[in-house]
């Protein structure tokens, strides 16, 4: 924790709440090259060519920010008060190659590993999940192998996809394959739909991890289950991949490749607050596509677990 000031997000009682700074939750802005260190950095990356199916997640960071206006800064339901424990701020996008998919992953691992070098846990909003690939790959070269919770619809590890080997449905495969994500310290909840083969799921079992399908999901609290969870990952750096296709397409309906039966707003909820106690390092909220998100919906969702995301990093106090 620095002994830095503590930004605060603008109140809806000093601005109207459409007004203001278009940052995370109207955080006073960052410049990363002369602001002194951060404890959480909010950092978009406007990424959505690593897709397979509707593109449109290069707005997701901007739209994310767009909505996060309507969030005040305490968590009324864990006393979670983020902006009185850490110093964070909105460091703004990274600036990829938008026609190079591979090289916008190095820009990507480059930016990250800054931040990391920096001090900071960076919080990510997304962009395609091909991000989370470049992102573990900069945070694994510092803290070793991590400890996953990952939600999604999909399991995101095929081998390639049109022989382009790091997608936004490969990158987890080659994260673990690489060793940058530890698969017995790993979890995969919500995964449903349809597969290119019945055992798609089994990958990551056969690996020594943990899926939890979404229909083991259905009518229950996953609050016992996130018990079982910090138990599996133990007290290793662990990292937090939100995919918003997890959720349900009522509650989620903007993005890529929304599939039925997923998991309710209230489960994601106690996902990210059963993730309190893990040492998160890092997280990221990805595939919001705002073009297929009628009611900025899924971008208010999002932002709300970016905002929930915060109040368990390692660090933020509870009044
Ligand atoms: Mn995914
Ligand atoms: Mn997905």
């Amino acid at each position: 924790m620095s002994d830095r000031a503590f930004p605060q997000p603008l109140g809806g009682n000093q601005m109207p709440r459409f007004g203001g700074p278009a940052t995370f939750m109207r955080l006073p802005p960052v410049d990363v090259a002369t602001h002194g260190p951060l404890d959480v950095a909010i950092v978009g990356v406007p990424l959505d060519i690593g897709t397979s199916n509707r593109s449109g997640a290069r707005f997701g960071p901007r739209e994310i920010r767009a909505e996060s206006c309507l969030l005040r800064p305490y968590n009324m339901a864990t006393r979670a008060a983020p902006f009185d424990s850490l110093v964070v701020g909105d460091v703004g996008d990274v600036a990829l190659n938008t026609f190079n998919l591979p090289a916008s992953l190095d820009i990507v691992t480059a930016h990250h590993a800054g931040l990391v070098a920096a001090g900071s846990v960076p919080l990510t909003l997304g962009g395609d999940h091909t991000i989370t690939y470049p992102i573990v790959r900069a945070l694994a070269a510092v803290h070793g192998p991590l400890g996953m919770v990952h939600v999604d619809a999909h399991a995101d590890v095929n081998v390639a996809m049109f022989g382009e080997r790091i997608t936004h449905g490969s990158w987890l495969r080659h994260a673990i394959d690489d060793g940058f994500v530890d698969p017995r310290r790993t979890v995969q909840i919500g995964l449903r739909g349809t597969g290119y083969t019945a055992e798609d799921f089994d990958w990551m079992r056969d690996q020594g991890g943990r899926v939890v399908q979404a229909e083991a999901c259905w009518h229950r609290s996953l609050a016992p289950l996130m018990d079982e969870v910090r138990e599996q990952l133990g007290d290793g750096p662990c990292y937090l991949s939100f995919d918003v296709d997890g959720l349900d397409p009522s509650v989620a309906p903007g993005t890529g490749t929304p599939e039925i039966g997923g998991l309710t707003g209230a489960q994601g909820l106690e996902i990210i607050r059963g993730c309190r106690g893990l040492r998160l390092v890092g997280a990221d909220v990805v595939e919001v596509a705002p073009a297929y998100d009628a009611s900025g919906n899924t971008a208010l969702v999002a932002a709300n677990l970016a905002f929930e995301i915060l109040c368990v990093v390692p660090g933020v106090v509870t009044r």
